[in-house]
Protein backbone atom coordinates (compact mmCIF):
# COMPACT_ATOMS: atom_id res chain seq x y z
CA UNK A 1 0.00 0.00 0.00
CA UNK A 2 1.04 3.37 -0.65
CA UNK A 3 2.16 5.11 2.72
CA UNK A 4 1.79 8.89 2.92
CA UNK A 5 3.51 10.78 6.59
CA UNK A 6 1.51 13.73 7.75
CA UNK A 7 3.46 15.40 10.21
CA UNK A 8 1.03 17.98 11.81
CA UNK A 9 0.93 18.46 15.60
CA UNK A 10 -2.88 19.57 15.46
CA UNK A 11 -4.33 16.13 16.33
CA UNK A 12 -7.83 17.08 15.51
CA UNK A 13 -6.01 18.40 11.57
CA UNK A 14 -4.07 15.34 11.56
CA UNK A 15 -7.12 12.72 12.43
CA UNK A 16 -8.73 14.53 9.91
CA UNK A 17 -6.29 14.05 7.11
CA UNK A 18 -5.75 10.52 8.24
CA UNK A 19 -9.21 9.09 7.80
CA UNK A 20 -9.23 10.86 4.23
CA UNK A 21 -5.96 9.56 3.32
CA UNK A 22 -7.50 5.70 4.69
CA UNK A 23 -10.43 6.63 2.54
CA UNK A 24 -8.34 7.56 -0.59
CA UNK A 25 -6.57 3.94 -0.45
CA UNK A 26 -3.83 5.58 1.11
CA UNK A 27 -1.43 3.83 4.42
CA UNK A 28 -1.35 7.31 6.55
CA UNK A 29 1.82 7.41 9.32
CA UNK A 30 1.52 9.59 11.55
CA UNK A 31 3.66 12.18 13.14
CA UNK A 32 3.45 15.25 15.84
CA UNK A 33 6.92 16.73 16.29
CA UNK A 34 9.79 17.11 13.52
CA UNK A 35 11.58 14.78 15.03
CA UNK A 36 9.16 11.82 15.20
CA UNK A 37 8.63 13.00 11.37
CA UNK A 38 12.27 11.74 10.86
CA UNK A 39 12.26 8.89 12.61
CA UNK A 40 9.11 7.32 11.25
CA UNK A 41 10.63 7.72 7.44
CA UNK A 42 13.69 6.50 8.58
CA UNK A 43 11.39 3.45 10.37
CA UNK A 44 9.63 3.15 6.73
CA UNK A 45 12.09 4.13 3.89
CA UNK A 46 8.91 3.15 1.37
CA UNK A 47 6.95 6.50 2.16
CA UNK A 48 6.54 8.27 -1.22
CA UNK A 49 5.28 11.39 0.38
CA UNK A 50 5.31 13.78 3.39
CA UNK A 51 2.97 16.09 3.79
CA UNK A 52 5.08 18.84 6.62
CA UNK A 53 3.12 21.68 8.49
CA UNK A 54 5.55 24.49 9.28
CA UNK A 55 4.55 25.76 12.78
CA UNK A 56 5.34 22.50 15.59
CA UNK A 57 6.51 22.45 18.60
CA UNK A 58 10.60 21.29 17.91
CA UNK A 59 11.95 21.83 14.87
CA UNK A 60 9.84 23.63 12.25
CA UNK A 61 8.63 21.85 8.85
CA UNK A 62 11.32 23.92 6.75
CA UNK A 63 13.37 22.72 8.72
CA UNK A 64 11.68 19.10 8.53
CA UNK A 65 11.82 19.21 4.54
CA UNK A 66 15.55 20.30 4.48
CA UNK A 67 16.61 17.22 7.18
CA UNK A 68 14.50 14.86 4.65
CA UNK A 69 15.72 16.16 1.27
CA UNK A 70 19.26 16.10 2.17
CA UNK A 71 19.46 11.94 1.43
CA UNK A 72 16.12 11.81 -0.09
CA UNK A 73 15.62 13.19 -3.82
CA UNK A 74 12.59 10.78 -4.56
CA UNK A 75 10.17 11.40 -1.94
CA UNK A 76 6.86 13.91 -3.15
CA UNK A 77 7.40 16.82 -0.02
CA UNK A 78 4.13 19.12 0.52
CA UNK A 79 3.84 21.72 2.75
CA UNK A 80 0.76 22.69 4.41
CA UNK A 81 0.95 26.30 4.85
CA UNK A 82 -1.23 29.07 6.45
CA UNK A 83 -3.69 31.61 4.43
CA UNK A 84 -1.82 34.88 5.49
CA UNK A 85 1.68 33.37 5.21
CA UNK A 86 2.74 34.03 1.91
CA UNK A 87 6.19 33.54 2.35
CA UNK A 88 6.03 29.97 3.22
CA UNK A 89 5.11 28.81 -0.25
CA UNK A 90 8.56 30.64 -1.45
CA UNK A 91 10.13 29.34 1.42
CA UNK A 92 9.51 25.77 1.04
CA UNK A 93 9.92 25.26 -2.56
CA UNK A 94 13.39 26.85 -1.85
CA UNK A 95 14.01 23.93 1.02
CA UNK A 96 13.08 21.59 -1.18
CA UNK A 97 9.01 20.88 -1.44
CA UNK A 98 7.34 19.93 -4.23
CA UNK A 99 4.37 21.44 -3.38
CA UNK A 100 1.96 23.02 -1.04
CA UNK A 101 -1.39 23.05 0.11
CA UNK A 102 -2.97 26.58 2.03
CA UNK A 103 -5.28 25.63 5.47
CA UNK A 104 -7.58 24.95 5.55
CA UNK A 105 -8.21 22.29 3.03
CA UNK A 106 -10.72 20.13 1.31
CA UNK A 107 -9.75 16.54 1.40
CA UNK A 108 -10.24 16.14 -2.69
CA UNK A 109 -7.37 19.14 -2.45
CA UNK A 110 -5.03 17.54 -0.42
CA UNK A 111 -5.34 13.70 -2.45
CA UNK A 112 -5.45 15.19 -5.66
CA UNK A 113 -1.91 16.70 -4.42
CA UNK A 114 -0.38 13.22 -3.14
CA UNK A 115 -1.98 11.79 -6.52
CA UNK A 116 0.00 13.83 -8.76
CA UNK A 117 3.00 13.50 -6.79
CA UNK A 118 2.75 9.79 -6.73
CA UNK A 119 2.17 9.96 -10.40
CA UNK A 120 5.32 11.40 -10.82
CA UNK A 121 7.35 9.44 -8.92
CA UNK A 122 6.47 6.20 -10.39
CA UNK A 123 7.27 7.81 -13.60
CA UNK A 124 10.48 9.01 -11.91
CA UNK A 125 11.44 5.16 -11.18
CA UNK A 126 9.83 3.45 -13.84
CA UNK A 127 10.21 3.34 -17.64
CA UNK A 128 7.83 6.28 -18.32
CA UNK A 129 10.99 8.45 -17.73
CA UNK A 130 13.18 7.89 -20.41
CA UNK A 131 14.81 11.10 -21.72
CA UNK A 132 15.74 13.93 -19.90
CA UNK A 133 16.25 16.94 -22.41
CA UNK A 134 17.68 19.96 -21.05
CA UNK A 135 19.60 23.07 -23.70
CA UNK A 136 21.71 21.51 -25.90
CA UNK A 137 21.56 17.91 -24.04
CA UNK A 138 19.17 14.55 -24.25
CA UNK A 139 19.75 12.01 -21.97
CA UNK A 140 18.54 8.66 -22.46
CA UNK A 141 18.19 6.77 -19.26
CA UNK A 142 17.32 3.42 -20.67
CA UNK A 143 20.19 3.44 -22.79
CA UNK A 144 22.25 5.38 -20.30
CA UNK A 145 23.15 7.56 -23.56
CA UNK A 146 23.95 10.93 -23.65
CA UNK A 147 23.80 13.49 -26.57
CA UNK A 148 24.78 17.15 -27.53
CA UNK A 149 23.33 18.86 -29.95
CA UNK A 150 22.70 15.66 -31.59
CA UNK A 151 26.59 14.31 -31.23
CA UNK A 152 27.08 11.08 -28.80
CA UNK A 153 29.12 12.00 -25.96
CA UNK A 154 30.72 8.53 -23.99
CA UNK A 155 30.77 9.14 -20.35
CA UNK A 156 31.54 6.25 -17.87
CA UNK A 157 29.08 5.45 -15.19
CA UNK A 158 30.25 7.66 -12.65
CA UNK A 159 29.91 10.59 -14.88
CA UNK A 160 26.95 9.68 -16.26
CA UNK A 161 25.38 9.05 -12.54
CA UNK A 162 26.86 12.70 -11.76
CA UNK A 163 24.84 14.31 -14.71
CA UNK A 164 22.22 12.55 -14.22
CA UNK A 165 21.51 13.92 -10.66
CA UNK A 166 22.19 17.35 -12.38
CA UNK A 167 19.97 17.35 -14.81
CA UNK A 168 17.28 16.04 -12.03
CA UNK A 169 17.97 18.75 -10.11
CA UNK A 170 18.15 21.48 -12.78
CA UNK A 171 18.91 25.09 -10.65
CA UNK A 172 20.01 23.85 -7.62
CA UNK A 173 22.86 23.86 -6.00
CA UNK A 174 24.12 20.61 -4.99
CA UNK A 175 26.92 19.89 -2.06
CA UNK A 176 29.69 17.72 -3.09
CA UNK A 177 28.82 15.68 -0.08
CA UNK A 178 25.47 14.99 -1.23
CA UNK A 179 27.14 14.06 -5.09
CA UNK A 180 29.27 11.87 -3.56
CA UNK A 181 26.65 10.15 -1.20
CA UNK A 182 24.08 10.16 -4.32
CA UNK A 183 26.55 8.85 -6.83
CA UNK A 184 28.74 6.51 -4.77
CA UNK A 185 26.82 5.80 -2.01
CA UNK A 186 25.96 6.43 1.36
CA UNK A 187 28.43 4.61 2.88
CA UNK A 188 31.53 5.58 0.82
CA UNK A 189 34.57 6.27 2.81
CA UNK A 190 36.08 8.15 -0.27
CA UNK A 191 37.19 11.65 -0.38
CA UNK A 192 35.11 13.86 -1.57
CA UNK A 193 37.92 15.01 -4.16
CA UNK A 194 37.06 12.41 -6.62
CA UNK A 195 33.84 14.61 -7.02
CA UNK A 196 36.07 17.66 -8.43
CA UNK A 197 38.24 15.18 -10.38
CA UNK A 198 34.85 13.99 -11.89
CA UNK A 199 33.64 17.07 -12.98
CA UNK A 200 36.60 18.16 -14.60
CA UNK A 201 36.53 15.32 -16.69
CA UNK A 202 32.99 16.00 -17.33
CA UNK A 203 33.35 19.49 -18.00
CA UNK A 204 35.98 18.42 -20.83
CA UNK A 205 33.16 16.45 -22.51
CA UNK A 206 30.21 18.29 -22.10
CA UNK A 207 31.34 22.19 -21.99
CA UNK A 208 31.72 24.37 -25.10
CA UNK A 209 34.60 26.03 -22.91
CA UNK A 210 36.33 24.08 -20.30
CA UNK A 211 37.77 27.28 -18.93
CA UNK A 212 34.42 29.10 -18.95
CA UNK A 213 32.18 26.35 -17.94
CA UNK A 214 28.50 27.21 -18.10
CA UNK A 215 26.72 23.99 -18.23
CA UNK A 216 28.26 23.21 -14.71
CA UNK A 217 28.97 25.97 -12.32
CA UNK A 218 31.13 26.03 -9.29
CA UNK A 219 29.20 27.07 -5.68
CA UNK A 220 32.40 28.41 -4.09
CA UNK A 221 33.27 26.41 -0.94
CA UNK A 222 29.68 24.42 -1.33
CA UNK A 223 29.69 22.08 -4.57
CA UNK A 224 28.23 22.39 -8.22
CA UNK A 225 25.29 23.96 -10.16
CA UNK A 226 23.26 22.67 -13.38
CA UNK A 227 21.90 24.58 -16.04
CA UNK A 228 21.61 24.15 -19.48
CA1 LIG B 1 1.05 23.35 13.62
Amino acid sequence: MKKVLILEDEVNIRSFVVINLNRAGYHAIEAGTGEEALERLRENPDIGVAILDIMLPDIDGFEVCRRIRANNKQIGIIMLTARTQEMDKVTGLMTGADDYVTKPFSPAELTARIDALYRRLGADNGADLEVLAQGPFVMNTRNHTLEKSGSRIRLTQVEYSILKLFMLNPGRSLSREEILSSVWGRDYEGELKIVDVNIRRLRIKIEDDTANPTYITTVWGFGYKWGA
